[in-house]
C-alpha cells in the first residue's frame, strides 16, 4: 500500500496543475495510526465534494465490544462517533480557502433522531469515518499545499479525538450507549404490556421553534401522566421511570386551541424514532409502524383500494382500484390509510388540523340534507371501531372540535394547558342517550390485500439510462420527474431521503422482472441491509454517501408517491 508520504509527494507534485491532476489521488495511504482511504475524487471545485474514509484497526482504537454487541448500541455508538466527529471538525479544523467548496470539510450531521448511518461503521476488525473534502483550488488550479494542511495537519487531530476509545469521554459514552439499552426495553416491555405509546413524566414535548426540532427549553411545561393512565417501568439502566401509557384502541386528545394537542401528537409521531439525551423526548416511545395520516391534497394515487371510505363517485370512477394524478383532501386521506395497512402498521396518527372534514365526519344536519347514496364518503368515524376491533389498527387522534368521536373512543385525554388530564367517563357521560353513532357504522368487512404489483414500466430509461438523486428533505428526482415527499412527516433526516433515492435505484436494477408487490420488494430490499448493512445498497466500493435509515413506510411512501409508478 502508499504510504502518507507518497500521498504528500503526489499533493506538491501537483500543486498548480489543472484540477484534474486531483484524480490521481485517489487510492489508499497508510498513515500512522490509520489508513486514509481516499475513494471519489470531484471534477472540479464547484462539484459534490470528495469523498474519503479514515479506517482505525480495533487493535488501535480499542472499542470494547459490549458497546456494540446489539444492533441498538451499534447504531447508538455510531451515532456518537458521528456527532463526535462533526464537533472535532470544527473545533480542530480551520478551513481553508479557495474556489468553489474548496477546503469544506464535513461528515453527515445527525438531527434530534438516533438512525442507523453509514457515516461511521464499526465492528470488531475496524472502525472507519466517512466524510467529505473539498479538494481546494485556486480558480481551477490545484491549492496542493493546502490539500496537505487538510490531510496532514486537520485530519489526523480530527480522527485521533473521535475513533480511538482512549481518548473519549468514556462515560458520556456509556450513557449514550444506556440510554439506547433502555429505550430497546422500553420499546419492547410497551407491547407486553399492551400499550401503543408512552410517554414519560418530565419529558419535554414542545419544540424551539417551528423550524428548530430542538427542545423547547424556556417556559416548556414538563409532561405529566393523569394517575389513570400512569404506568411504570424498571429499565435495566436507568431505573425506575413513570408515564402516560397509551393503551391499544382509539384515543382521543381534545382540549381547547393552543393547549397543546398537535405538540403531543408531534411527538408520538417523530417517537417511532429514539432521541438522543437532552432532547427532551427519550423516554417518549411510540410502537415503531405507527403511521402519521393527513389529508394531501394532490398527491398521485395509483390502483389503491379506497372503497372502505369513498364509493360512488359521480364520475362512476371505480374505488376498488382508485388512480388519480390529483387527489382531493378526502381520497388522498383515504389512500394514505390503506397504503399503510398494506405496508402494516398498528397505529394510526390523526391531527385534526391536518384533515379534511369530509373524510373525519359527517353532521346530523348534513346527513339530513344530503342523501346517503349522494355521498361518496364513508367517514372515518364510522370506520374507526372496525380498523381497531377486526384489524387490530389503533387509532390516536387529536380532535378540537368534534364530540362526536367520543362515543368511538376507548380513552379521551383532555389537554388543559399544556398537561393532560383522563376525561373518557366525562366524555361519555355526555354522549350517554344522545348518540346516533351505533345506527352510523359502516358493518361491511373490509381487509387488506397485499396485491399491488409492481410493473416493469415503472422505470423508464432515458437516453442516459436512469438517474435518481435526491434534493433536500421532500424531494426526490427520478430522471426529470419529481417525487414530493413534503406531507411524509415522518421522513427526518436528508440522508434517508438520500437512502430512499438510492433504494429506488436499487429497486430499478434488481427487482423489475420479479413480478413481485411492492411491499414484497422493499420488506427484501430491508433483509439484504439488516444482513448486510446499508452499504449493501451502494453501487461504490468505499463511502457509499450519507445514508441513513428510513423506514420501510416512507420508502413505500415515496413509491406510492412516484408519479411514473405503474401497478398490474
Ligand atoms: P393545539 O394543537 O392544542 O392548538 P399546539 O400543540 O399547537 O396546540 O401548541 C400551541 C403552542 O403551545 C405551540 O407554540 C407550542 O410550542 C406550545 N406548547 C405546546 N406544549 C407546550 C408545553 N408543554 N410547554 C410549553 N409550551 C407548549
Ligand atoms: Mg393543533
Amino acid at each position: 500500500m502508499k504510504t502518507e508520504k507518497d500521498l504528500r509527494a503526489l499533493l506538491l507534485q501537483i500543486d498548480g496543475r489543472g484540477y484534474k491532476a486531483y484524480k490521481d489521488i485517489r487510492g489508499s495511504y497508510s498513515f500512522e495510526d490509520y489508513v486514509l482511504s481516499i475513494d471519489s475524487v470531484q471534477g472540479d471545485p464547484f462539484a459534490s465534494p470528495s469523498k474519503g474514509r479514515i479506517i482505525v484497526s480495533q487493535d488501535k482504537a480499542r472499542f470494547p465490544s459490549e458497546l456494540f454487541d446489539a444492533p441498538h448500541k451499534k447504531i447508538a455508538l455510531c451515532d456518537f462517533l458521528t456527532r463526535l466527529f462533526s464537533k472535532n471538525i470544527f473545533k480542530y479544523y480551520h478551513r481553508v480557502k479557495g474556489s468553489g467548496k474548496s477546503g469544506l470539510l464535513v461528515i453527515d450531521s445527525p438531527g434530534q433522531e438516533i438512525l442507523l448511518r453509514t457515516s461511521i461503521i464499526i465492528n470488531k476488525d475496524k472502525v472507519e469515518a466517512r466524510f467529505e473534502v473539498g479538494l481546494p483550488a485556486s480558480g481551477r488550479r490545484v491549492l496542493g499545499k493546502e490539500a496537505v494542511k487538510i490531510f496532514f495537519d486537520s485530519l489526523p487531530i480530527i480522527a485521533k479525538y473521535s475513533l480511538y476509545y482512549k481518548n473519549l469521554n468514556t462515560s458520556y459514552l456509556k450513557r449514550q450507549i444506556d440510554l439506547a439499552v433502555d429505550q430497546h426495553f422500553l420499546r419492547n416491555e410497551m407491547q407486553k404490556k399492551g400499550l401503543v405509546a408512552f410517554i414519560a413524566n418530565d419529558s419535554t414535548l414542545p419544540r424551539e421553534s417551528g423550524i428548530s426540532d430542538k427542545p423547547m427549553l424556556k417556559g416548556a411545561v414538563p409532561f405529566k401522566s393523569p394517575k389513570s393512565l400512569e404506568v411504570e417501568f424498571h429499565m435495566p439502566k436507568n431505573g425506575k421511570i413513570k408515564g402516560m401509557g397509551i393503551p391499544k384502541g382509539v384515543t382521543l386528545i381534545v382540549g381547547g386551541g393552543y393547549h397543546g394537542k398537535s405538540t403531543l401528537l408531534r411527538g408520538l409521531e417523530r417517537s417511532v424514532y429514539n432521541h438522543g439525551a437532552g432532547d427532551g423526548r427519550e423516554f417518549v416511545i411510540t410502537v415503531d409502524n405507527a403511521v402519521k395520516i393527513r389529508a394531501e391534497d394532490g398527491r398521485r394515487v395509483e390502483k389503491v383500494n379506497i372503497s372502505p371510505f369513498i364509493n360512488n363517485l359521480p364520475s362512476g370512477q371505480v374505488t376498488q382500484e382508485f388512480s388519480t394524478d390529483n387527489a382531493s383532501g378526502s381520497t388522498s386521506q383515504a389512500a394514505n390509510i390503506m397504503e399503510a395497512l398494506e405496508i402494516n402498521t398498528e397505529l394510526l396518527l390523526i391531527d385534526e388540523d391536518t384533515c379534511a372534514t369530509n373524510f373525519m365526519i359527517r353532521d346530523e344536519k348534513m346527513k339530513a340534507l344530503v342523501a346517503k347514496d349522494k355521498e361518496p364518503i364513508t367517514p372515518f368515524i364510522n370506520r374507526v371501531r372496525y380498523l381497531y376491533e377486526s384489524l387490530g389498527v389503533s387509532t390516536i387522534m387529536a380532535a378540537g372540535s368534534s364530540g362526536d368521536y367520543f362515543d368511538a373512543a376507548d380513552n379521551v385525554i383532555m389537554m388543559d394547558e399544556y398537561v393532560p388530564y383522563d376525561v373518557t367517563s366525562r366524555a361519555k357521560e355526555i354522549i350517554m342517550g344522545t348518540t346516533q353513532y351505533m345506527k352510523h357504522i359502516d358493518s361491511n368487512t373490509f381487509s387488506h390485500l397485499d396485491s399491488r404489483v409492481l410493473l416493469k414500466s415503472s422505470f423508464p430509461k432515458s437516453d442516459r439510462g436512469i438517474k435518481i438523486k435526491s434534493k433536500g428533505l421532500d424531494t426526490i428526482l427520478y430522471n426529470k420527474t419529481q417525487i414530493n415527499l413534503r406531507y411524509l412527516e415522518q421522513l427526518v433526516d436528508t440522508s434517508q431521503t438520500n437512502c430512499i433515492a438510492v433504494i429506488i435505484e436499487y429497486i430499478s436494477r434488481h427487482f423489475l422482472e420479479s413480478n413481485r408487490t411492492i411491499s414484497n420488494i422493499v420488506n427484501h430490499i430491508y433483509d439484504i441491509i439488516d444482513n448486510k448493512g446499508l452499504d449493501a445498497l451502494s453501487t461504490f466500493s468505499g463511502h457509499p454517501g450519507n445514508l441513513a435509515l428510513p423506514r420501510r413506510h416512507e420508502v413505500i411512501a415515496a413509491l406510492n408517491r412516484f408519479p411514473l409508478l405503474r401497478i398490474e
